[in-house]
Order: C-alpha cells, then sequence, then structure tokens
C-alpha cells in the first residue's frame, strides 16, 4: 500500500528514486510521482496515474539529475486515482509526500481556504502542504521545527516526508502511525516507507519508532521523539538481497512463492524443529511464563487470519488451550472481556497491518498475560511493539496475494502448539509424530506442486465462472475460507467458503448446474459426513471439484472431477491441501489474464485503517 523514497546525496539521485519505486510496486499503488532538486535548485516534478514504467518513460529523455528528491506510489484514499492528485504535492516552496490518511483534512481545508491557498488536488495530503508553507509563513523557523508545529495539528494514521525548494539539502520525515526506515549510506542518506525500496543502495537502516521526526541531510541524520527530544535509535545491519526482476523461470512472483514453499518451510523449522522436540528457546522467557498459559487470543486479518482460524484446532485439540481467534478490525472497537492468563498472538506477514499493530498496542491496556508476534519481517513494528516474536523465514513474498507467508506461519503456529501442548501434559508420543509429519511435509508438498499440470487443466472450467463456492470441515474450513480468499483477490471470481455442514441452512440454494463447488475433503474422521454433504450438492445437480486423497475412492461422475492427492499425515493436512487451492487460484487468474501479482484495488502491507 503506498510506497515512499526520498534521497539526499552528493550524487545523482534521479535513478536511485525511480528504482526505489519499482522495488515498491509490489505493495500496489494506482499512480505515482517524483520530485527533484539539482545542484542549481532546479527543480522537476513528474506524476502519471499508472504504473511506475510509465513515470520512467516519461523521465526517460529529459535528463534528470538531482541531488535530493521525493518519489512515491499512491493508493488512493481521499480523490479518485489521476495525475493531479499523485504525489508529491506542493506548496510553493514545500514539497511532500505522504502516507496513510489525515482524518481532520477537511476541516483544516476550510481554514486553508479561508487563508487564501488554492487547491489543486482532492487528497487530505495537499492539506498538510499548505498547513506547513502556512506555518512557515507565519512563525518562520526552520523545515524541522515547521514539521513539529504542523504534525501537531493533524489527526490520523500517517507517514510523511517534506523538502524545501528554498533550503535543499534537508528532508523531514515524521511518522504517525505508517512505518518509515532510513537508510545510512556513505555521503548520502535514504528514508522510505518499506526497507525493500532500500535494498541496493543501503545496508544499514534505522527504523524509526512511533512519533520520531527525522531530520535526513547527506552527512547527518538526527532523529527526535514525539516530544521533541533527540534520541539515539539502533542502527541495523541487513544484507538481505530483493532483486525486482527475479522471478527465474517463473511467470509471476505468487508462482515462483507457491514453488518455494517447501524451502521456505526447511527454512522456518531450521534450528527449531529438532529430531524429538521443538526448541522455541529464542523466545527467551523461562518455561513458567508459557506453562502459565490457559488461554490463547489470535488477532489476525485477511490470510493471516485464516492461518489463526486453523491454529484453533491445534491448540484446542493438541495442546488443550482454548483459543479464539478474531478479525483485527473488529477485536479493537469491541468491549474485550480477557480470559485469565491469556496470551496474544498477533500474525501479519507484513508486520505492519493497521489494524493488527492497533489491536495489538490496545492488548497493552488490557490483561493479557502478555503478546507474541508472527511475523514474516524482522525489524517490522509488530515485532518491535510485541513483548515476544517468532517470525517465519520465508524470505520477501512479492505476489500481494500470501502464500508461502501463510504455510509458515502454520508451520511456526503448530510448533507452539507442541511447545505450549509439552507444557501442558502432551503425550510424548504425540510430540514425536507431529514433529515427524512437520519434518516430511516439504517433500510431500513437492508431491503436490508436481501435480500442476492436473490442476492447470482444471483451472480452465473457471474461465467463464463468475461464483465459486468452497466447502471443508474441521481444520479444513478455514482452508476453504483461504482457497476463496486466494480465488477473489486474484481472479475477481466471487467465492466464498461455508464449512459443509452449513450448505443446508443457506447455501445450497445456490446450487444448480452451473455452481462450481470445491471441497477439501482430506482423509480424516470427517470424511464420511462430509460425503454426505457432497451427496447433497450432487444430488442437486451442482459441479463438484473435489481435492481429496488418494485412498478415499472418489470415483469422477457426471459433473464430478476428482483431484487426487498423494498420502499426508493428518495434523498437517491444512498447510498441504492450501497448496492446489493456491495452484487453482493462480491458473485461473493465468487464463483470465488478471495482474497476478498486484491484483486491482489490493495492497501488499496494509497500512491503513
Ligand atoms: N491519503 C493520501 C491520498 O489519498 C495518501 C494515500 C497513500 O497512502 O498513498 O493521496
Amino acid at each position: 500500500m503506498c510506497g515512499i523514497i526520498g534521497a539526499v546525496s552528493q550524487r545523482n539521485i534521479a535513478n536511485i528514486l525511480l528504482e526505489g519505486l519499482l522495488r515498491l510496486e509490489y505493495r500496489g499503488y494506482d499512480s505515482a510521482g517524483l520530485a527533484i532538486i539539482d545542484q542549481l535548485g532546479k527543480f522537476n516534478r513528474f506524476r502519471c496515474l499508472g504504473k511506475v514504467q510509465k513515470l520512467i518513460d516519461t523521465t526517460q529523455n529529459k535528463n534528470l539529475k538531482g541531488i535530493i528528491g521525493l518519489a512515491h506510489t499512491r493508493w488512493a484514499t481521499h480523490g479518485a486515482p489521476s495525475e493531479i492528485n499523485a504525489h508529491p504535492h506542493l506548496s510553493e516552496h514545500i514539497v511532500i509526500v505522504h502516507n496513510g490518511i489525515i482524518e481532520n483534512h477537511e476541516k483544516l481545508r476550510k481554514e486553508l481556504l479561508s487563508y487564501g491557498y488554492i487547491f489543486s488536488s482532492e487528497t487530505d495530503t495537499e492539506v498538510i502542504a499548505h498547513l506547513f508553507h502556512l506555518k512557515q509563513k507565519q512563525h518562520g523557523g526552520s523545515l524541522l521545527e515547521v514539521v513539529f508545529q504542523t504534525i501537531r495539528e493533524i489527526r490520523g494514521s500517517f507517514g510523511i516526508v517534506v523538502m524545501d525548494k528554498s533550503n535543499p539539502s534537508t528532508l523531514v520525515a515524521a511518522r504517525i502511525g505508517s512505518p518509515l526506515v532510513i537508510g545510512c549510506g556513505v555521503d548520502e542518506n535514504f528514508i522510505a516507507s518499506d526497507q525493500i525500496a532500500l535494498l541496493s543502495i543501503a545496508n544499514s537502516f534505522i527504523h524509526l519508532e512511533e512519533g520520531d521526526v527525522a531530520e535526513i541531510s547527506y552527512d547527518k541524520i538526527n532523529i527526535f521523539n514525539v516530544i521533541g527530544n533527540i534520541v539515539n535509535r539502533n542502527e541495523i545491519k541487513s544484507y538481505v538481497h530483493y532483486d525486482i526482476t527475479s522471478k527465474g523461470k517463473y511467470r509471476h512472483h505468487m508462482q515462483k512463492e507457491i514453488y518455494e514453499q517447501p524451502v521456505a518451510i526447511k527454512n522456518t523449522l531450521k534450528g527449531r524443529c529438532k529430531d524429538k522436540e521443538i526448541d522455541l528457546s529464542e523466545l527467551g522467557v523461562n518455561m513458567n511464563f508459557l506453562k502459565n498459559i490457559k488461554h490463547v487470543q489470535i488477532i489476525a486479518c485477511g490470510t493471516s487470519y485464516n492461518s489463526g482460524m486453523v491454529s484453533r484446532y491445534w491448540f484446542e485439540s493438541l495442546a488443550n488451550i482454548p483459543c479464539d481467534v478474531e478479525i483485527a478490525s473488529e477485536f479493537r472497537y469491541r468491549k474485550l472481556q480477557v480470559r485469565k492468563n491469556s496470551l496474544l498472538i498477533v500474525l501479519s506477514q507484513s508486520g505492519e497491518t493497521a489494524d493488527t499493530l492497533a489491536a495489538l498496542r490496545l492488548s497493552k491496556k488490557l490483561n493479557y498475560i502478555g503478546s507474541l508476534a508472527i511475523c514474516n519481517v524482522l525489524h517490522s513494528s509488530i515485532v518491535r511493539e510485541s513483548d515476544l516474536y517468532l517470525t517465519t523465514k520465508s524470505g520477501i513474498e512479492i505476489g500481494v496475494a500470501s502464500t508461502k507467508t501463510f504455510s509458515t506461519q502454520l508451520i511456526v503456529l503448530l510448533m507452539l502448539v507442541i511447545k505450549l501442548g509439552s507444557l501442558n501434559g502432551m503425550n510424548l508420543e504425540v510430540q514425536h509424530s507431529i514433529i515427524k509429519a512437520i519434518q516430511i511435509l516439504p517433500f510431500r508438498i513437492e508431491q503436490v506442486l508436481a501435480r500442476d499440470h492436473i490442476i492447470e487443466e482444471i483451472a480452465k472450467d473457471f474461465f467463464n465462472k463468475n461464483h465459486a463456492l468452497f466447502i471443508g470441515r474441521g481444520d479444513h474450513y478455514p482452508i476453504a475460507m483461504e482457497g476463496a480468499l486466494k480465488l477473489k483477490e486474484i481472479s475477481y471470481i466471487h467465492a466464498e467458503a461455508y464449512a459443509a455442514g452449513e450448505l443446508k441452512h443457506g447455501p445450497l440454494a445456490l446450487i444448480d448446474n452451473k455452481m462450481p463447488v470445491i471441497v477439501i475433503a482430506p482423509n480424516n474422521e470427517l470424511l464420511r459426513k462430509l460425503k454426505c454433504n457432497i451427496e447433497e450438492i450432487r444430488t442437486r445437480g451442482g459441479l463438484l471439484y473435489i481435492f481429496t486423497d488418494q485412498n478415499t475412492n472418489f470415483k469422477n461422475e457426471l459433473n464430478m472431477k476428482i483431484i487426487q492427492l498423494p498420502y499426508i499425515e493428518n495434523v498437517t493436512a491444512p498447510i498441504f491441501y492450501t497448496i492446489p487451492l493456491q495452484l487453482l487460484s493462480y491458473y485461473v487468474a493465468v487464463i483470465k489474464h488478471r495482474n497476478i501479482d498486484q491484483p486491482r484495488n489490493l495492497a501488499k502491507s496494509v497500512t491503513v485503517e
């Protein structure tokens, strides 16, 4: 969701800004822009609706040069996606890029109109630009002082970076809710909303904390906390590599990421899953703390919510620990009753998901025994603000639709279930059998991936479909939810998931010979029940696609396609059955010519409420 990159250097930074925008593309956006000032103080701004490549094409023959500049990919919240609304925005000599939302923009706009300011866009961002200008005119002072004065008057959750054409040596950035990270270089410094934008040009990073304001010049970085005191923030080295052209032999990042799952799982297990025990000593807490946990409350959004839902079955059936799962945006606005000795677990791919982060912050005022983040980004806000964390080691995920971070979240959750279960009297034999199942899972997933061509063939049936139902039972009901979510996200086919037993309470009315019903039918104790639900659909002429084990003896019949999958242990079956559903969505989206890695209207890391 929306991206910022800023640079101040002694060399030409035009290409750094443009490449930074390309690196931010995966987050989802609708327009892009760049403003740059050269050594002689000459200012240039370019903006366009659509792709960063268009911006690159527009600037290509302009011999664009500059030593300080700002660039932005916008995900419109206020004002339609258009060139005029694209950032950077200006108010005379003030230049600004902004992520997030200014909640009191209407009131401020009215005030600024009364001072004679003329607005050229519909954005909330332009309000901040004019407010800066007004403050500077009224009180004078450095850009830093004006930033402090201005942010006191704006409400909402945002990240901003400002530069001043009349003093083109410094960028000032403020973080109120939206992440910002400084990249430290030699005789140059950078700022971005996502470390990925800076990975090729810096390997030393400072993550701004909530309320921080930073003054950045080519040879100096000053950081101030929310009350204006200068502070020291940790500088972190990172040698993560991300090459935007690195799809390798794959057509899309999503396809590559689906195929990376066996390795991502192995990496997530490394050092944690020993032969006979799970080692989570990295949590650094004493066993008594873990032993005291009597309830688990999981908070998440989207795909992470679905993985939380799967783990609920595991926590309760394997570890004997009651578990509730809630969508972060609901949790945060509800009057909550916290259970005794309840551990709050927050799940997020990016670690910046606005609602999940807000729920985590809210939980600190409540009576939880502690908070634990499961996240794919080590230095993210959610990781930093949780008491404990476990990272999924998936590597960077570029496709907006999560795949490998879903399966590795589940792996971490399952390891946690075993750990807490072992402290709660889980039988050793059971522990060992789960560990064995986890260890062999990457191999099992490779076997499913080898059946990719079968799923590609099935996907053709969905070319003309506008709706689909996904059903499952038990810990595969959330997998049906995940399957439906993936199909919606990248193919734009309307898909809903139901617990199979719920069909007769409503959705059965939708069944006819045009409605595809995707059934997740592993060979487990609920199969008998599921077969009855399948019959209910079959007798009403529904089109069945049954993903099942090769030993379940389903036969291909009229209006019924059986997708046979290799053997899988029951405990890891939910992770395993996710893979063919990811492939199905992927291939449906391919034949529908969708923008798979950047589906319309969606963003990778959802940093607005
Ligand atoms: N609210 C601002 C706008 O609509 C910023 C959106 C963004 O975060 O990209 O322009």
